[in-house]
């Protein structure tokens, strides 16, 4: 008799272990090939994100690695569908949209950044007039500096008011206090540039830039008396670092009544390349044909190149037929492009 024999449940247990065996074997193999699939994917959009990179069609900040970006929408639930049309995205007001939506789930909802520093509100002007005409408006960064009184004597030998982005990096200390009251008693304007001037920091989030704002804001009025009302973003109000978040800044600090000027010439003196010569020329070259523009320099502890070069440029932009005037909120500012 088999049935109910030893030879019949050892067969039994037999078969029993086989099919336990069989179908832990096809949920391996399952498993691996799903993973392996999804790997593929990743493969696939980071291939895409470099190819695209590459021809310089991708604004992900600089900060952020493809693979970093993809798991962070991954985890947000974005399909990698989606995450390829974000890839591929050359409209960025659609991709800033995307990207909202799927990291900041800011969709539809109010930002709580809107409540936050109430306090960081100035009076915007009442509407722009246009830059005067055959007008330089000098812009110093990154300052104040032991460079910046040699700035200010070189401006008031020709008699000529220029506008100064503090980045007040040491921060409240005796010596930047003294050259923000300098700047501010010889009547320049005084606009907020950065506190930590570190990208990564400065444009983590909405917050964290009016963090930075702030700061900025602070020790600047408490050195001079006048709460600033214009600013510069550091690297310019679009960037690499800000890329996603550029349009709720910008619109952000305009419903707070604060202006922000770029610019569009540059003296590319912050390069480390830099020479004498070449701030010369790229200032001039820069001007040829214009009537009028917002020229960016800097004012910083490592500029001193900057202020060897200042006196001569002013003379051949006078030489031009160039007036200089301080940039103040009501003149309607040179702003990056791709914003309207
Ligand atoms: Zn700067």
């Amino acid at each position: 008799m088999y049935f109910g024999s030893v030879k019949f449940f050892k067969h039994l247990i037999l078969l029993v272990l086989g099919f336990a065996f069989l179908t832990l074997t096809i949920l391996v193999i399952v498993f691996v090939t799903l993973w392996r699939v999804e790997k593929t994917r990743a493969v696939t959009v980071t291939a895409q994100y470099e190819e695209l990179a590459a021809r310089d069609e991708l604004y992900i900040p600089a900060n952020v690695t493809d693979q970093e970006l993809y798991d962070a929408l991954k985890k947000h639930g974005a399909s990698t569908a989606d995450i390829l049309k974000m890839l591929q995205s050359d409209d960025p007001a659609a991709l800033t949209e995307l990207y909202k939506e799927q990291i900041f789930g800011l969709n539809g909802t109010v930002p709580g950044y809107v409540t936050d520093y109430p306090d960081l509100y100035v009076s915007g002007p009442a509407e722009f007039v246009a830059p005067a005409s055959k007008t330089v408006y000098l812009t110093f960064d990154d300052g104040p500096s032991a460079n910046t009184p040699l700035v200010l004597s070189i401006l008031e030998k020709y008699n000529i008011k220029a506008t100064f982005f503090m980045s007040v990096p040491e921060g409240n200390t005796e010596s930047s206090r003294k050259w923000i009251q300098q700047v501010a008693q010889a009547g320049h304007t005084i606009g907020i540039h950065s506190n930590s001037h570190n990208y990564s920091e400065v444009y983590q989030s909405v917050d964290s830039y009016l963090q930075d704002l702030k700061n900025t804001s602070d020790l600047i009025e408490s050195a001079s008396g006048k709460k600033p009302d214009i600013l510069r973003f550091p690297g310019g109000s679009i960037n690499n670092y800000n890329r996603f978040i550029y349009k709720q800044l910008i619109s952000e600090i305009t419903r707070r009544g604060y202006v922000y000027y770029d610019w569009n010439v540059s003296g590319e003196d912050a390069s480390t390349s830099a020479t004498w010569t070449s701030i010369y020329n790229n200032v001039l070259r820069g001007m040829d044909g214009k009537d009028s523009a917002v020229v960016l320099l800097h004012d910083s502890s490592d500029k001193r190149r900057t202020v060897t070069v200042l006196e001569d440029l002013i003379l051949a932009l006078q030489e031009d037929g160039y007036q200089f005037a301080p940039l103040t909120n009501e003149v309607r500012p040179v702003v990056f492009s791709y914003l309207d």
